[in-house]
This record gives structure tokens, C-alpha cells and sequence, in this order.
């Protein structure tokens, strides 16, 4: 099943996994013990360029000092008051993550599904107490292709297969439309939509980019139908593709941003949920909570993180490495590849059939000291840390194409 594993310690850990843990992920042969910046380090003392950072929570890289730091000082202070009191970590996070993104009021979660099943509940909530739509009515447009998260109600309205086979019945009132496609999004609007629920840019589909002018499309058609629309952001915000929010690359607002990965620093799962006081305040006291939603510890981190974003020093550093990867990517062309797309620092490359899988280019990757993912067969997709360097890019890029040649 796995590419044969290097050496005796990588091998046991892993067979010890094998043993004990569900195999519900078929991670590469690397044990990674210690990680910095854009580097990580497996139990043999092995270096690797990580070009995944975990789906783009790692957006920071590895143990970014400035988040680590007001990590540790909330270590030592306050971890865990539950929401059944205040904590005073929780009011300077939440007004700084509603500045960054220009809304009134966030609904801080834990991971990013959760983001998802509140924005839904939000959505519904907003359809009944504000549209007046029929009780049980409610219905979310999404997208093909979509990927929100692995809770049976997500998974009920993915079209992935391997995502939702052996885990109905599903939760009716989603209804799905052609991703990037303004017209059948339009065509399947009617009075019982409550929300539009898109990611700005398909990151699990191979980071597909819909057409220049559909988000504003969508904008225009959710604002004049009456209908929320709400951005998931949690693997295509928080600077990744040059900008704050993904949306903002058609100066789209959403009227609810989904946040997730990133904003928990790479420490912590941290997920928000950020809208204006007219549809969030439709959730009212005992009818969505979450244990651990909105703990002191991980509210110092988002409000660390939220702080670097506000600087748009890593939004800036994004724009100007993603040029550069659009650059060199273009390079690979009709040589082992068959299509490139990037945003930002991010990209998807389709992997010629000829010269092996996605998997297998992973794997050649990964024994010359780069991490990436493949996604859907025959894809490759890249995230590295936004403080990943030019010459870095470069040297992993190298290896793409020796492994690609041979
Ligand atoms: C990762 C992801 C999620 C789910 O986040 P989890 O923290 O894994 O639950 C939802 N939406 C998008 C777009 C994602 O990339």
C-alpha cells in the first residue's frame, strides 16, 4: 500500500499506527518530529520543505514565535472558562477578527466543519425569523465539486463518493449547481433560499478558480434575490492568495465569512464564523454552542494572528511569492504537466497520466525532501507557508521537475 519506508523507527511508528489508529487517512512515509518556518524535521533527522502546511493552517509556518509566544503567556494565565462565563480574552479577539473583515460580530467554533454547520443553522435561523420562509423549508445552494468538512451533514451535500458512500441517510434542503456557472446559480434561487454556499476557490477540487467575475455575479445575484451569501473561507482566506479573504480578490463581500485553519495560528483548531448584526443576531442565548468555542487560549492566538493579518505584511509576501510560483509554474507546461492554476501562494497541478500519479510524484517528492498532497487522482497541490522564501520555492520546484523527468 505505502511506498516502502526508509529506515527501522519510521517503519515501527508506523506499523504501530497501522495497528492502532482508524485508517481513515493514507498519509506519506514520514514521521515528522519537530518543525520551523517552512521546514519540518522526521524521527531520523531528515529535513523537508513543506509545501502542504496542513492545508493552509500552517499559513505562519511552523511554531511562528510571535504565536507561540501569546501561546504560552495564555498557557500560564487561562485556558478553559466554557462560554457559561466571560473570559477576557474572547471580546479583544472578536473585535479584532469583525475589523479584519469589515463585519459586526463573530461566532467563534473549533474547527472548521463546525464553522460550516453554524453557518447553515445561521442561514436557516435568518431564512424563518427574517425572509419568512415556510417553516422546514429552508434550503442552501452549493456547489459541485465542494469540499465544507466531514460532518454527515456536509458530507451529505458533497458529490465526492469516497466522502459520503456507507454514511446516509443525508439531511435534505441542499440544492447543487455547476461551480463558476452565474447563470444556473440564478436559475436555482427560489423563495425557500436561504444562502449560496460557495468556496471562493475550490482548495480540495485541485484549487479551482471559477471564472474572473463569478463572485461578483454571485454577489449580485444572492444581494437582488433576497439570499445570504456566505464564503467559505477556511482553506482560501487569511492571506493565502494575496489578499485577506479570497473574495476579496473581486472586491466581493459575502454577507457571512467561514473561517477556519489558519486562524488557529497552526497551534489550535480556532474556526469563526463573521457577519453583520443582522443575520448573526438571529442566533439567540442556548440554541448553538460549543464547549471549547471561544476559549481563552485560543482567543489569544486568533487575536495573534488576527494582528499579523492586520499588517498585510503576509498578504503582500503571498502576492508577490504566488507571481513568482505562477512564473516558474508556467515553466512546466507540456513537461509532465497538463494544467497549472494558482492563486496566490497556491496552486493545483494536474500531473501528466504518462509520468505516474499524484501519489506517486508525492512520493518521489517527498525521498528529495519536498511535502505535498496529491488530491483526486492525478493532482498535486501546493500551500507552502506564506514565510517560505523565493530561493526555496525555486529549489522545490527543481525537484518537481527532476522527478517529473525521470
Ligand atoms: C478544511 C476545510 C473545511 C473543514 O475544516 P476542518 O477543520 O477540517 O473541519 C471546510 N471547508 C473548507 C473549504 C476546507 O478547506
Amino acid at each position: 500500500m505505502s511506498a516502502p519506508v526508509r529506515d527501522s523507527q519510521t517503519a515501527a511508528l508506523i506499523a504501530v499506527e497501522d495497528a492502532h489508529l482508524a485508517h481513515n487517512y493514507h498519509p506519506l512515509p514520514v514521521v515528522i518530529t519537530r518543525g520551523e518556518g517552512a521546514w519540518v524535521t522526521d524521527v531520523e533527522g531528515k529535513r523537508y520543505l513543506d509545501l502542504l502546511s496542513a492545508y493552509s493552517a500552517l499559513n505562519f509556518g511552523h511554531s511562528h514565535p510571535a504565536i507561540l509566544a501569546a501561546a504560552r503567556d495564555q498557557l500560564d494565565r487561562l485556558t478553559l472558562t466554557s462560554r457559561a462565563y466571560h473570559n477576557d480574552r474572547l471580546a479583544p479577539f472578536a473585535q479584532a477578527l469583525a475589523d479584519l473583515a469589515g463585519k459586526d460580530m463573530v461566532l467563534p467554533m473549533n474547527t472548521g466543519a463546525e464553522a460550516v454547520e453554524t453557518g447553515i443553522k445561521v442561514a436557516r435561523a435568518w431564512g424563518y425569523r427574517v425572509k419568512g420562509i415556510a417553516p422546514d423549508a429552508a434550503t442552501v445552494v452549493v456547489a459541485h465539486g465542494n469540499f465544507h468538512g466531514r460532518t454527515t451533514t456536509i458530507v451529505g451535500f458533497s458529490d465526492d463518493p469516497d466522502a459520503r458512500e456507507g454514511f446516509g441517510p443525508f439531511a435534505p434542503g441542499f440544492v447543487h449547481v455547476p461551480f463558476g456557472d452565474a447563470a444556473a446559480l440564478a436559475a436555482a434561487i427560489d423563495e425557500n433560499t436561504a444562502a449560496v454556499l460557495l468556496e471562493p476557490i475550490q482548495g480540495e477540487a485541485g484549487v479551482v478558480i471559477p471564472p474572473e467575475g463569478y463572485l461578483r455575479e454571485v454577489r449580485q445575484i444572492t444581494r437582488e434575490r433576497g439570499v445570504l451569501m456566505i464564503a467559505d473561507e477556511i482553506q482560501s482566506g487569511l492571506g493565502r492568495v494575496g489578499t485577506t479573504f479570497a473574495c476579496d480578490r473581486e472586491q466581493v463581500v459575502p454577507d457571512v465569512y467561514l473561517l477556519g485553519k489558519a486562524l488557529g495560528g497552526g497551534i489550535l483548531p480556532l474556526s469563526a464564523v463573521v457577519a453583520d448584526a443582522d443575520v448573526l443576531g438571529v442566533i439567540r442565548p442556548g440554541e448553538h454552542g460549543s464547549t471549547f468555542g471561544g476559549n481563552p487560549l485560543a482567543a489569544a492566538v486568533g487575536l495573534q494572528v488576527v494582528e499579523m493579518l492586520a499588517s498585510g505584511e503576509f498578504q503582500t509576501r503571498a502576492a508577490a511569492l504566488g507571481q513568482h510560483l505562477e512564473t516558474k509554474l508556467a515553466e512546466f507546461a507540456g513537461r509532465g504537466v497538463t494544467a497549472v492554476r494558482v492563486a496566490g501562494l497556491w496552486a493545483g497541478i494536474d500531473i501528466d497520466p504518462a509520468r505516474g500519479t499524484g501519489r506517486e510524484v508525492a512520493e518521489r517528492l517527498l525521498a528529495r525532501g519536498v511535502l505535498v498532497k496529491d488530491t483526486h487522482g492525478q493532482t498535486i497541490r501546493i500551500a507552502p507557508p506564506l514565510v517560505v522564501r523565493a530561493t526555496e520555492l525555486d529549489w522545490a520546484l527543481e525537484q518537481l521537475r527532476v522527478v517529473l523527468a525521470g
